[in-house]
């Protein structure tokens, strides 16, 4: 299979957790600048800030709000901790209609003090309780399987097979995936569960980044496209034949690259994005 490289920034969509140091207003005016299509929004990044206000700011510099990030955190072994994790995502919900954000990435949970399938349970009556309040409001939700080293406390559904199964038990067209190249690189029925994924409407998002050899953090030191050891290309092109036709989301959690110039930062993303996915 051969993909054709991307020629443009037009489908380049960045985190704002990407340049960290930048507050969204910042962030807004230099991607917009550099050409980049669309954002997905950090929660942290609208801290003290109205979503609807930051929403208009985002259209008014020509980016598309691709999504919200993050949601989820539905499994606990203590039942009121479940239901304050419900209510908390009602709330994330409304932001996300308030910011014009299409759809919410969901790092699901996990609880290190019960089994997994009891987490994954929970994690689908979660979903199951907000998911009409999604519908109402407009918004799509995505599960987003995470790599089984965070699978203790993070999340409970750490293939795309998982995450496929669950979309399947709730049943609804509002909820559907994120592949995260970082999460699921080395599943050998990766492309397998996209195509089922896309096959059932349910490929939501795409967000890319690289496993660098030796990794020196397990949550913050991400690499560049090309960087690492993910063939980020083949598996957009798992995608696109699966008939995904979103934005390839850049999303870079590292202290290395927080520290460094970020303009400087953010002509690699280019640079990167071009010749690497
Ligand atoms: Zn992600």
């Amino acid at each position: 299979m051969s993909v054709e490289p991307l020629t443009n920034l037009s489908k380049l969509c960045l985190h704002t957790i990407t340049t960290r140091p930048w507050s969204i207003e910042e962030a807004a005016a230099k991607y917009s600048k550099a050409g980049i299509g669309g954002i997905t929004v950090w929660r942290e990044a609208l801290e003290k800030r109205d979503p609807a206000t930051i929403g208009q700011m985002l259209s008014d510099q020509g980016l598309t709000i691709v999504s919200l990030c993050r949601g989820g955190f539905f499994s606990h072994r203590e039942p009121e901790k479940r239901q304050s994790a419900i209510d908390e995502n009602r709330k994330i919900i409304d932001e996300a209609a308030a910011l014009g954000a299409p759809l919410i990435v969901l790092v699901c949970g996990a609880d290190p003090n019960q089994m997994l399938e009891e987490s994954r349970r929970q994690i689908v009556d979660g979903i199951g309780s907000i998911l009409p309040h999604a519908e109402a409001c407009g918004i799509r939700l995505a599960i987003e399987p995470l790599h089984p080293m965070y699978a203790d406390d993070r999340s409970a559904i750490n293939t795309l097979k998982q995450a496929n199964d669950a979309c399947e038990q709730l049943q609804s067209e509002w909820i559907g995936v994120v592949v995260d190249v970082y999460h699921v690189w080395w599943d050998p029925d990766l492309r397998r569960e996209i195509k089922r994924s896309g096959h059932n409407n349910r490929l939501f998002a795409f967000h890319v980044c690289d496993w660098k050899t030796p990794t020196t953090d397990l949550l913050l030191d991400r690499g560049l496209m090309g960087e690492g050891c993910i063939p980020i290309r083949t598996i957009r092109g798992w995608m696109e034949e699966s008939g995904f036709t979103g934005y390839n989301e850049v999303e870079i959690f590292s202290t290395i690259y927080w520290e460094q110039n970020q303009d400087r930062f953010l002509e690699k993303i280019k640079k990167a994005y071009l010749e690497n996915t």
